[in-house]
């Protein structure tokens, strides 16, 4: 493709791709392919000869939408959203331009220095501490997810713990030590907390212990249901060393009580003192919010915490992937992940004046992610983005009192909080076994028809729906065509039991 064919090409994709966005709310919005759909009607193997792109392109309607799950959709309301924009693209497209996997600053300082830059923004925009900054001894990175991030800090967290509290060993005295202190390390986090700590801890090669979320605390963790499971660990000869805190749990939008967690982990192991836990944030969803002045208040104990984590590419217009992990030390991460071998030496890294952003994730090569951000960032303003997420807030509140104008038929279990509802459906006849099948039924009916996406969890034993108010394309009139939908079909289901 020369680049008259690759402009040509370009304007008819991105012709295409505003058709798309046009008509999206239009579409099916979940997928109904069946499995192997693809294999069967592509051929073999690539073809022998070039193709034109009018060809490959024509294949995007017929063979690849219909493959597709919108989330996009003003009728996608499931899980958490990932919503993308068009300044989000365009960074897309120029990182793409300027392929290079930039892992150390050398190979393509603009990389290394915005990203830098906008994550230092994106510090404060947020609220963070100072002690988060690249200005200070801390700074921000972007990883692929929010479970890369977990990974990388407790990776980091683990080779701290070990280093600290072994230094006054060597020799085989000091190796079976940290073989004796691997097999009992154990990572934390609540029952609440996303399944990517456990995750970490079994690619970590080290223990997981759960700490029972408060039920009497709207399922938050608690610094007392923390201290029940430290002082088990303790009885059994565990030793702590790493947790996740949540603020916005993935199945409620539940926010830990990072006040009292921070001072029971202050009393269990002083801070900056060998053997200190590592306290991350996992923010993943719901740390978009904290461009808006009225959460602020929620990071108000982050400077007694060591990392931070919010996806830009949940709730904040930033096309997939763009997770911004901070730490309060990036000397702890570049201790953990620096390798120096021959042919990654430069004078530049050996000066010790750059930023090698290998050394702060678990890949050499990286895209260049702060362009998308940043451009974001620029098109919307912060005033813009605090109308994004008080725009979903607001709806998410609005749906919620539609919920709650029908207790005849559901039951709110959780929120309106940080756009998600959550609620499941009453039972003429009462009993949490027959909510719960009712709910399912209903979930189900519902999701097999399409008109909408919405997802299911089970919380403290109650089978419950969520619907989340946070699409880019979101508005009252789509979160009210969803409440007809449920209320249709609760009527449909309960009347099909009755009879
Ligand atoms: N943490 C929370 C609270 C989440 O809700 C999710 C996913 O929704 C994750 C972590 C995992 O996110 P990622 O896909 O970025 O790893």
């Amino acid at each position: 493709m020369d680049s008259q064919q690759f402009k040509d090409a370009a304007t008819s994709a991105i012709d295409e791709i505003v058709r798309y966005y046009d008509t999206i709310g239009d579409r099916r919005v979940v997928s109904n392919v069946e499995p192997g759909y693809l294999k069967k009607i592509l051929p073999d193997g690539p073809p022998e000869e070039g193709e034109p792109w009018a060809d490959i392109q024509k294949d995007i309607e017929t063979k690849i939408i219909p493959g597709l799950t919108h989330w996009q959709s003003p009728n996608f309301m499931a899980f958490f959203p990932a919503s993308s924009s068009f300044p989000g693209m365009l960074g897309e497209l120029y990182s793409s331009a300027f392929t290079a996997p930039a892992f150390n600053w050398i190979c393509s300082p603009a990389v290394t220095e915005l990203e830098t830059v906008v994550l230092d923004w994106l510090a404060k925009l947020l609220h963070l501490p100072d002690c988060y900054l690249s200005t200070s001894h801390g700074g921000g990175v972007i990883q692929g997810s929010a479970s890369e991030a977990i990974v990388t800090t407790m990776v980091a967290a683990r080779d701290k713990y070990l280093r600290e509290t072994t230094s006054h060993l060597t020799g085989m005295e000091l190796e079976d030590a940290i073989a004796h202190k691997r097999s009992k390390m154990v990572a934390l986090g609540s029952d609440q907390a996303h399944s990517s700590t456990q995750k970490a801890a079994q690619i970590a090669g080290v223990r997981y212990r759960s700490i029972p979320a408060s039920k009497e605390d709207g399922l938050s963790m608690t610094g007392a249901g923390l201290e029940e499971v430290l002082k088990q660990c303790k009885v059994q000869g565990l030793e702590p060393f790493y947790i996740t805190t949540t603020l916005g749990t993935t199945a409620t939008c539940a926010v830990d009580d990072f006040a009292s967690i921070a001072s029971t982990l202050a009393e269990y192991a002083p801070p900056d003192a060998p053997g200190e836990i590592w306290a991350h944030v996992d923010a993943a969803y719901a740390g978009a919010a904290l461009v808006c002045p009225e959460y602020q208040h929620l990071t108000a104990s982050f400077q007694h915490f060591h990392s931070f984590d919010m996806n830009m590419h949940k709730w904040l217009l930033t096309n997939f992937d763009a997770s911004c992990l901070f730490v309060k030390k990036r000397k702890d991460l570049i201790d953990a992940l620096s390798i120096m071998p021959s042919y990654l030496r430069n004078e530049f890294s050996d000066s010790g004046l750059v930023t090698d952003y290998r050394d702060w994730q678990i890949p050499l090569g990286r895209r260049f992610r702060s362009l998308k951000i940043w451009f974001v960032l620029r098109t919307y303003g912060v005033k813009g983005l605090q109308e994004h997420i008080r725009k979903h807030v607001s709806l998410g509140e609005g749906f919620a009192s539609l919920v709650k104008s029908r207790p005849d038929l559901f039951k709110i279990l959780a929120g309106p909080s940080f756009a998600l509802t959550v609620f499941n459906i009453v039972s003429p006849g009462g009993g949490e076994k027959e909510e719960n099948a009712l709910s399912r039924e209903v979930y189900e009916l519902v999701n097999s028809r399409g008109e909408i996406y919405i997802t299911s969890s089970v919380v403290a034993g109650s089978y419950v729906i969520r619907v989340v108010s946070a699409n880019p394309k979101a508005e009252e009139k789509y979160l009210r065509k969803a409440f007809d939908i449920l209320v249709a079909t609760t009527e449909e289901v309960r009347d099909g039991k009755s009879k």
